[in-house]
């Protein structure tokens, strides 16, 4: 019965327009005011089609950080009101989208198809420009090839950059397409896309529009040609698409996870076409580069939000310092921080980054309950078996409770689940010692201490 009515409900919603005030208040009722204040208030509706809607955003700091925490239920959120939306974008406001320079006769109504479907996806980013990379060792030749490629056309061709992931491949060469893009015109695809765009222009029967489309570049830039590994029409096409760009000398710059030689499951002749001009790679960032970065960071940060982030040098230097990070991971790991330090309003501990760089090591990976027993009750010298026991002295039942507490915060386990792991305990005792030991926390500096080493000793194994 109640089943019948929410349909009737969603489907009088359907009808309507989003009434944005009605969504924003629904945003503060399931985020709460806290971050509804922090980061959703602002966000304004630009426009809205039937199955997406494109949301107004700030900053680029806002927009990463909205849509790398909160994407995912804003969408849900809207579609109580309207439940046709199946996608969001962010837009930042006050900067201008920039779309990609098309070929003069792009009225050509044949190709307007695939126009469309490329001008969804494959926007050149306008904020990934040469203005905001920073050079260091690992990038230097890389960054100084793709100036070169964006003065000097044809100079080289094509220009090859690879590297592992995270490392700024698609933003140089997203940079060079910027550069480019207003007195060229500019294609700007990953190979992904352009497989997308290939195997939909077979199924419409539509071949002669898609070679059209993709030749007419006279600057054509492909990301992550590795995924065209073992995809033999997939290459077929794509060697076709290079020589006929070659030949009437538009510029190509493709990016690579590896170089063309250790393209593996790729055709010899086209390896030897992207090996052809030159080839320059990224390489991982040394210190002096990530602290660079950061303070770059720091720098959009102020400019965002007219104040300095609540972040002590011995904070940055540790990030810095933070080895096997990827940039894209740097600047993950930093967004955190600073999004962290200015909701709890508190400057951050070495301890508050640890665990922060931790989760984003571990992605998907959770820290064991069973580590975190081991560790408490090693911390406390006392026997895991007796800390798991039903006993409920206070030297067995606090430990007891800081590794609840501790499994709640530092995995991602239910508190059911949690209960389970600790001799089939209710989910209520979970919850007690949680609030128990946040309170002592709090009260308590030895409690506190206890818990930020425990902590470090978990996180540092
Ligand atoms: P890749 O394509 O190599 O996986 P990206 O180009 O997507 O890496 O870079 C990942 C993130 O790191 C992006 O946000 C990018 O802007 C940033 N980034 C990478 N290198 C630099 C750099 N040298 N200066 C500033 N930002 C960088
Ligand atoms: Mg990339």
């Amino acid at each position: 019965m109640e089943k019948s009515l929410n349909t009737k409900s969603n489907l009088i919603a359907e009808e309507n327009v989003l009434n944005w005030n009605t969504v924003q208040e629904g945003f503060r009722k399931t985020f709460g005011s806290e971050i509804y204040s922090s980061w959703l208030k602002n966000i304004s509706l630009i426009t809205e089609y039937n199955h997406y809607v494109i949301l107004g955003v700030q900053t680029r700091f806002i927009r990463d950080w909205i849509t790398s925490r909160y994407a995912d239920k804003i969408l849900s959120e809207l579609k109580k009101f309207k439940l046709s939306i199946d996608r969001i974008e962010f837009k930042i406001i006050g900067e201008k989208l920039e779309g990609i320079a098309f070929p003069a006769k792009s009225e050509d109504r044949k190709i307007s198809d695939i126009k469309d479907g490329v001008l969804n996806y494959n926007r050149l980013n306008p904020n990934l420009s040469f203005e905001n990379f920073v050079v260091g060792k690992s990038n230097k030749i890389a960054f100084l090839s793709a100036k070169k490629i964006s003065s000097q056309l044809s100079r080289y061709n094509p220009l090859f950059i690879y590297g592992g992931v995270g490392l700024g491949k698609t933003h140089l060469i997203n940079a060079i397409g910027l550069e480019l893009k207003n007195n060229s015109s500019v294609m700007f695809i990953s190979a992904e896309r352009f497989m997308y765009q290939f195997i939909k222009s077979i199924k419409k029967n539509e071949m002669v529009n898609f070679k059209d489309f993709f030749r007419k570049a006279n600057v054509f830039i492909i990301d992550d040609i590795q995924f065209i590994r073992g995809k033999e029409g997939l290459q077929e096409e794509f060697f076709h698409t290079f020589n006929s760009l070659f030949d009437k000398s538009a510029q190509i710059i493709i990016s690579s996870d590896r170089p063309p030689n250790k393209l593996d499951r790729v055709q010899e002749r086209i390896k030897s076409r992207l090996s052809g001009g030159l080839v320059v790679d990224i390489g991982v960032p040394d210190y002096d580069l990530k602290l660079n970065i950061l303070k770059k960071k720091i720098t959009e940060f102020q400019n965002s939000f007219h104040e300095y982030p609540n972040l002590n040098n011995e904070i940055i230097d540790y990030m810095a310092k933070e080895s096997n990070l990827n940039i894209r991971e740097l600047i993950g790991i930093f967004n955190r921080v600073v999004a962290f330090s200015k909701m709890n309003k508190k400057p951050l501990s070495i301890n508050d980054c640890k665990i922060i760089l931790k989760d984003v090591h571990n992605n998907n990976k959770v820290i064991s309950i069973d580590k975190i027993q081991n560790v408490t009750s090693n911390f406390f010298s006392i026997n895991l078996q007796e800390m798991l026991s039903q006993r409920r002295s206070r030297p067995l039942a606090r430990p007891r409770q800081i590794a609840m507490y501790l499994a709640k915060k530092l995995t991602t386990r239910s508190l059911p689940e949690i209960g389970r792991k600790f001799a089939n305990r209710d989910h209520t005792t979970v919850i007690h010692a949680v609030k128990t030991i946040e309170k002592l926390s709090q009260d308590n500096s030895l409690m506190k201490k206890n818990i930020e080493e425990i902590t470090s000793i978990i996180l540092s194994e």
